[in-house]
């Protein structure tokens, strides 16, 4: 098994969720890598922003908000537990986009179910 390298973007601004257009936690590029139809493996980088609002469902991204609310920021320091935390979110999130846009129709009418529920 590989070591896939996670990238935390940092920059002045803290980054934008694209899903609730409110202020992210993190903002990560993981690779991804797939072989698509043809045969070809693709490979690439997914920028996906951590979201104190969005993530609360994803799995493992509970913990990794909290580390945020105890911590502050990465600037804290990449400990070893931070570390831990972000491979472990990422290995969730780090899906072919084509299978990505499918969960998350997936997660999508699952909430909608629930809220009709409810
Ligand atoms: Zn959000």
């Amino acid at each position: 098994m590989t070591e896939r390298r996670i990238d935390i973007v940092s920059g002045q601004e803290p980054p934008t969720c694209p899903r609730c257009r409110q202020e992210g936690l993190l903002l990560a590029r993981v690779p991804y890598g797939w072989t698509n139809e043809g045969g070809v493996a693709v490979e690439g980088r997914n920028g996906v922003v951590l979201c104190a609002a969005c993530d609360t469902d994803t799995p493992y991204a509970a913990q990794l908000i909290t580390w945020f609310h105890v911590h502050g920021t990465v600037e804290a320091g990449h400990s070893e537990e931070f570390l831990r935390l972000l491979a472990e979110w990422a290995e969730q999130i780090s899906v072919p986009p084509l299978d990505r846009q499918r969960l998350e129709t997936e997660i999508e009418q699952w909430r909608r179910g629930r809220a009709a529920r409810t």
